[in-house]
This record gives C-alpha cells, sequence and structure tokens, in this order.
C-alpha cells in the first residue's frame, strides 16, 4: 500500500497533504520549519484556507495525517515522497532552486530502499532530471549507486481561497514520469479523481514542467489583455464589461480571466511569468509576449495610483482608505499583491493610508508597509467603517464579499470626501452616482 510524504507544509504541501489522506491514504507533512510543525500537530492551521482547517483535524484524528520537521522520519515513513517547498523569484527574476535542491539532498541522504519522488513545486524544464542527477550523486557518495528511485513531475493547479475544493476537482492532473511503473503509482494515487473522469495529462518530465509555467503565463496574458482593453475604454467612453462578455462568448476565447482589475498579483503568477522569461532566456528563446505582459502588469498597477491621483487632483495631505490587502479574496497571501505598490505609490505622493482586510493585516504588516506603519503613514483599522472615517477617498482592492454590500449610507457619512475608486468593478456607476458618490471603476 502506498504511504506518502510531502516535504514543505505551505499553501500547497499542507492542501495537498490534507486531501490525499482524506482519498484514504497514509500521509506524513514534514516541514522545517518547527514551529509551523509544532502548530500543525496541534490542529492548528497557519495560513488562512477556506475547509482546510476541518478536512485537517478530521484526517490527524483518524491517524492518516500526521506531521513531523524530522526528514529522516517522513523519508523511512512512505514510499512516495512530494516535494512542495517554495520557488521564490531571485533578483533578477530566475527560479530560485534552493528549497527545492536542499529538500532533494535531504531526501537522498536519508533514503534506504526504494522511493518515488514526486516534484510539486513549480520548476523550471530540466528540473527533474537535476534532481534525479543530485540523488543519483548522493546516493553513490552514501555507497547505495545501486538503490533504484523515480523522479516524477506532478504540477499543482490549485488557486489559494479555493484550494481543497480545486485539488478535489481539478481541471486535469498531469503527470511527467520516465516511465510506466512510476506513472501507474501515481494514477494509484490519484485514483479518486481518476474514478471522477479527471483528465490526466501522462506526459515526458519536461514537458509537464513546462505545462504549468504556460498555463499560469497564458492566464497572465488574459488578464493583462483585458486590463489593456478596459484601459482602453475609460479613454474612449466604453464599458469593458459588455467588452468582456462578448468577447467570452466566443468558444474559442473562454470567459473567465476577463474581469479587468489592478493588476495580476500573488505568489504565482507574477513569480511564473518571470520565471517564464528567465527559462527562455536560458534555452536562447526570448519570450516576447511574457515580457509584455510582465511590463504592462507594473504598469497597471501603478495607473490605479494616477486614476486615484487624478481623481482626487492632489494626494498631498489626503487620507485613503483602502479596502482589502490580500491579492485576492479568501486568503491571507499578501505575497505580490497589488494592495503594496498602490499604498506605497500613494504614501510616496504623500498620502496616509487607513486599511482593512478580515484576514491579511498580520501578513501585511510584517511586509514592505511595516516602514511606513512605523511611521504613522500606513495603519489597519478593526473594520471598514473605521477605515473609511475621516477619508477623502475609498479605494476598493480586493473584492471581499463582505466589501460587496457596504453600507453605503453610513460609508458616506463617515468619510470627510465622497471618491470611491472600485479597482474590482464590485459596484455599478450609475448607483454609487445616486448615492452621490464620485466613483471610477476600471474601463466603464
Ligand atoms: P509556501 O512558501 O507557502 O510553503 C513552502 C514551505 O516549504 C514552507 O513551509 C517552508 O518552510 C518549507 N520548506 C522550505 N524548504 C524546505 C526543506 N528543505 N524541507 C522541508 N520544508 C521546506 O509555498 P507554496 O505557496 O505552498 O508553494 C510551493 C510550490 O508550489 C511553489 O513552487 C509554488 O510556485 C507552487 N504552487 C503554489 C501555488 C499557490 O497557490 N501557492 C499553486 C500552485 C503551485
Amino acid at each position: 500500500m502506498n504511504s506518502i510524504s510531502i516535504i514543505g507544509t505551505g499553501y500547497v504541501g499542507l492542501v495537498t497533504g490534507t486531501c490525499l489522506s482524506e482519498f484514504g491514504i497514509r500521509v506524513i507533512g514534514m516541514d522545517v520549519d518547527a514551529s509551523k510543525i509544532r502548530a500543525l500537530q496541534r490542529g492548528e492551521i497557519p495560513i488562512y484556507e477556506p475547509g482546510l482547517p476541518a478536512l485537517v483535524a478530521k484526517n490527524l484524528e483518524s491517524g492518516r495525517l500526521r506531521f513531523t520537521s524530522d526528514i529522516a522520519e517522513a523519508v523511512a515513513g512512505s514510499n512516495m515522497i512530494f516535494i512542495a517547498v517554495g520557488t521564490p523569484p531571485g533578483e533578477d527574476g530566475s527560479v530560485d532552486m534552493t528549497h527545492v535542491l536542499a529538500a532533494a539532498e535531504s531526501i537522498a541522504s536519508h533514503m534506504t530502499d526504494t522511493k518515488v519522488i514526486v516534484n510539486k513545486s513549480t520548476v523550471p524544464v530540466g528540473t527533474g532530471r537535476r534532481v534525479k542527477e543530485l540523488v543519483r550523486g548522493v546516493l553513490e557518495r552514501r555507497g547505495l549507486s545501486g538503490l533504484a528511485f523515480d523522479v516524477v513531475s506532478n504540477p499543482e493547479f490549485l488557486r489559494e481561497g479555493s484550494a481543497v475544493r480545486d485539488f478535489m476537482h481539478p481541471d486535469r492532473v498531469v503527470i511527467g514520469s520516465e516511465n510506466e511503473k512510476a506513472a501507474n503509482l501515481m494514477r494509484d494515487i490519484y485514483n479518486v479523481l481518476y474514478l471522477i473522469d479527471t483528465p490526466f495529462i501522462f506526459t515526458t518530465l519536461e514537458t509537464a514542467e513546462l505545462i504549468k509555467y504556460a498555463s499560469n503565463a497564458f492566464l497572465a496574458t488574459k488578464i493583462t489583455f483585458i486590463n489593456e482593453i478596459a484601459n482602453l475604454c475609460d479613454a474612449a467612453g466604453a464599458d469593458v464589461h459588455a467588452v468582456a462578455k462578448a468577447m467570452g462568448l466566443d468558444g474559442r476565447i473562454g470567459k473567465y480571466f476577463l474581469h479587468p482589475g489592478p493588476g495580476y498579483g500573488g505568489s504565482c503568477l507574477p513569480k511564473d511569468t518571470h520565471g517564464l522569461v528567465s527559462i527562455g532566456r536560458d534555452h536562447g528563446v526570448k519570450m516576447t509576449v511574457v515580457g509584455a505582459v510582465i511590463e504592462a502588469n507594473d504598469a497597471q498597477t501603478l495607473r490605479m495610483v494616477d486614476k486615484i491621483e487624478r481623481g482626487l487632483g492632489d494626494l498631498r495631505g489626503r487620507t485613503v482608505a483602502v479596502l482589502g490587502l490580500a491579492f485576492k479574496p479568501e486568503t491571507d497571501d499578501m505575497r505580490f499583491a497589488p494592495a503594496v505598490p498602490i499604498i506605497e505609490g500613494l504614501i510616496a505622493k504623500g498620502s496616509r493610508v487607513r486599511a482593512f482586510d478580515p484576514v491579511a493585516m498580520p501578513n501585511a504588516s510584517r511586509g514592505a508597509l511595516a516602514p511606513h506603519a512605523a511611521t504613522g503613514a500606513f495603519r489597519t483599522c478593526a473594520d471598514e467603517y473605521e477605515a473609511v472615517t475621516g477619508a477623502d477617498a475609498v479605494v476598493l482592492v480586493t473584492e471581499w464579499n463582505q466589501f460587496r454590500h457596504l453600507d453605503l449610507q453610513r460609508l458616506r457619512e463617515l468619510m470627510s470626501g465622497r471618491h470611491f475608486f472600485d479597482l474590482r468593478n464590485v459596484y455599478e456607476p450609475k448607483d454609487m452616482a445616486e448615492r452621490g458618490f464620485v466613483y471610477a471603476g476600471v474601463g466603464r
């Protein structure tokens, strides 16, 4: 019977391990962060992810899921070992492989019997082979050159905020392997998904690795494209929602990811677009489209600051309320959240920012905004109504459900100004004007 260890218990590792244990498999979650592991052992979830706490509790109780910071225990206790550690962007946009290679090395240093090493982290094409060579080298040094092992690529496509659902009902499962035996073991692991007719793509290591980057870069391109059309709509007096709806009805285009906003953010699209440009560079292929997407997306975020400045006339001495900090609703992840450059831009132009987010404020206060909190230019508030009190303008950055039904009358009374910048097009321009707001959306 298969048993699994997952190296790295972050957003992907924890969701993967928990969902696989829910499928009935024995799973060990391992992380170098001992405090995270201690919290997980107590049943405390270090991230905000809807549906996850109940699933972790259930599977901890059943004994199918356990956590350790001991790599030897994780390696000894399973025949399949998933690597789900971070692959952050390096200074030059290249993919920082330190954690993946360290995880592979620590697996190899503790292996005493046959293993399948499954890479779930998003990694440049060629990593599977690199991991294989690394493991082989360590085993040779340990006098275990005869020990058989396989390396498989199994990129993950879940979205934070709906990660459990995405893992349980994926659009597809991609498995890159070099032999049928390893591919069959992977099919066993995902048997529950196989039985509900989830499409499986069995392919090579290299192709699987590239599928992930190509998918994320395409999604980033779609968002960036509609943002550019939205900017044109703003200038030309057209309605981007009608444009996007009509475009999306064309089956060749599809309706998803055509919602304009302040530019994509998060822990995946920014780093994976940079990563793909860097991978292209390494292979002598210029990724012109993706390069332009990165440039346009950065400009889109800064454009939001210009929009607010144009609306208010002058940002000096203004108080701006920012609603939503996380890069999207239903997550506490602040990595590459557009709220950060927008707030930094407002502060650089002389404004003070009062912000509220239902779950991301602790992470926001630890990151790039911390120095501004120290000077008093940025402060977090107890709720959305405290944030808007005395504000010249409201900027809706993240479309949490609780911001979709604001008490607009109360808002108007608490604010000292009337400007409402709706960077997610949650509200109707006509309604907002009737309620006395000076409203600006994106592209309509
Ligand atoms: P994360 O930063 O949330 O978690 C990574 C975890 O790995 C951390 O807890 C860290 O302590 C641990 N770690 C680092 N080095 C380790 C080592 N040598 N041994 C054991 N543990 C180690 O990262 P994440 O968001 O879960 O992303 C993981 C990978 O999955 C990345 O490659 C990412 O691109 C990819 N991915 C992420 C998402 C997402 O939505 N977050 C979706 C799909 C794919």
